[in-house]
């Protein structure tokens, strides 16, 4: 169980060690994409810029100038006029207020730059914001100035000394500055524009490598699983085959020992003259020597068979005076007092089958009924036909089997717990040979049970 825990949080340790690596390198991928993304586009609009001023007639901003030049002048008159401070506070938020509609809305620079973008193959959907920094109304030689607390103020000669991946803020690409002005204003204000599509672009240049690292995170996910998985199987084994060769010993050494005293016994002199003393022991030797011969037959058996195939004698029964024969001698050979019930609804039907090999199968099925019982055991026989199979269930009032139990227990050596220790004699045998005998025959065997109620076993084999 330590040992189970302790690989078990080694793998999951170097598993998220890994993930966590991956995931790093990811982001740093990430960013270094977003980046030079960023940086890319900060040059292509470099150049659009440059172009657009070379060779076009207009930058875009020529209604801006023309609109901003009537208003400010108009405006100035007003602000001249104003003597009371708090008007003035309520004039420069609408004078800042119409500056920032006009510019936005009559601009035509991201018409221009969309235009030069899409003939030259660029991502041409993207959205704009401007930014007014500053803004000065100049009235009678007075200056009135509006600042955008947003924004710090830059004086526009800082522009030119800015690298360019500098300008880069807020994901955003700065693609230029204006600085306008005339007798009745001067303005300067920031173009920016960003990608809403950024994240997708930049999700297809990294899908490679984030698809080739996500793989490899779940391929060493998978592989620590099997190697867990092979890990706890062999422990699971190798614990069975420990208890297999106690229980063995276990189950051997009983009769032996009787063997060994009922010898002893005869050897004693009063015994000698006692012929029925001398019977009574004779058939006492008799009975274990059986007893353990059949063990090492099952055992002998079983290796057989991991080395052959099952070889069955075949014969046609009628599967309802087979099974009452069978019950029959084994109440008749003990049964341990066992209340046994038996309907059938066969009429007649006919199987093929192992008589001595499916003799066995009943007889373990009936005697695991008894043993794994805690009270007078009583078992109920069913068998009908279903399409072309017949359905034999042994249903007992025992102590039942847990559902993990029910798992396992048609595995070679596997004894539930309570099997394990000594109340319950076996060897984790029977049912694995039920298994395959039934299989054998073309049928299988189910369980079905609730602990302490009872449990019901189920055997199919195919009908003529
Ligand atoms: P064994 O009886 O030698 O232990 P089996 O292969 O016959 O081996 O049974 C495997 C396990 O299944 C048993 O250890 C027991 O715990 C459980 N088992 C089998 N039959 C019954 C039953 N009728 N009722 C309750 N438990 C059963």
């Amino acid at each position: 169980m330590k040992k189970k825990n302790t690989v078990l949080l080694l793998g999951i340790t170097s598993i998220l060690i890994l993930i966590s690596v991956q995931v790093f390198i990811i982001i740093g991928v990430w960013n270094q994409k977003s980046e030079m993304f960023s940086l890319r586009y900060t040059l292509r609009s470099q150049e659009a810029m440059g172009f657009i001023r070379r060779r076009l007639p207009s930058d875009g901003f020529d209604t801006v100038r023309l609109l901003l030049g009537s208003y400010s002048e108009k405006a100035n008159r007003q602000i001249h006029a104003i003597k009371d401070s708090k008007e003035l506070v309520s004039v420069k938020k609408d004078v800042f207020d119409y500056f920032t509609k006009v510019i936005n809305q009559e601009q035509y620079l991201s018409t221009l730059l969309s235009a030069y973008f899409d003939r030259r193959g660029y991502e041409k959907n993207f959205k704009y914001t401007i930014v007014i920094n500053n803004l000065e109304m100049i009235a009678n030689d007075t200056i009135v100035v509006y600042h955008n607390d947003n924004f710090p103020y830059r004086r526009p000669s800082d522009r030119g000394s800015l690298p360019v991946t500098q300008m880069v803020t807020q994901n955003k690409i700065v693609v230029t500055w204006f600085n306008e002005e005339d007798n009745n204003y001067r303005c300067n204000f920031d173009y920016f524009i960003d990608f809403s599509d950024k994240q997708k672009m930049i999700l297809k240049e990294t899908s490679a490598s984030l698809g080739l690292s996500s793989l490899s995170i779940i391929l060493v996910g998978v592989m620590f699983m099997i190697t867990f998985r092979n890990l706890m199987e062999e422990k699971r084994l190798s614990n069975l085959k420990t208890d297999f060769i106690n229980n063995m010993t276990h189950e051997l050494k009983t009769p032996l020992s009787t063997i060994t005293v009922a010898g002893k016994t005869l050897e004693m002199v009063q015994i000698r003259t006692n012929e029925e003393k001398i019977l009574e022991t004779a058939k006492l030797i008799g009975k274990q020597s059986v007893h353990l011969n059949q063990l090492i037959n099952m055992i002998l058996e079983i290796s057989m068979w991991e080395r052959t195939q099952f070889q069955l004698d075949k014969r046609t029964v009628d599967i309802e005076e087979f099974m009452s024969d069978v019950v029959e001698s084994f109440k008749s050979g003990g049964g341990n007092g066992a209340l046994i019930t038996q309907k059938y609804k066969f009429t007649g039907t006919k199987v093929d089958l192992d008589d001595v090999y499916f003799t066995t199968l009943v007889n373990n099925l009936l005697s695991n009924a008894v043993k794994y019982s805690d009270k007078k055991s009583e078992i109920d026989i069913e068998g009908f036909t279903s399409e072309n199979k017949i359905c034999i269930a042994f249903t007992d009032n025992g102590i039942g089997i847990n559902k993990n139990d029910q798992k396992h227990i048609f595995d070679k050596f596997y004894r539930a717990s309570t099997g394990n220790i000594h109340k319950f004699k076996g060897l984790g045998l029977g049912l694995y040979y039920v298994k395959k005998i039934a299989e054998a025959h073309g049928g299988d065997v189910t369980v079905s049970s609730r602990p302490g109620r009872g449990s019901t076993f189920t055997v199919t084999i195919p009908n003529i």
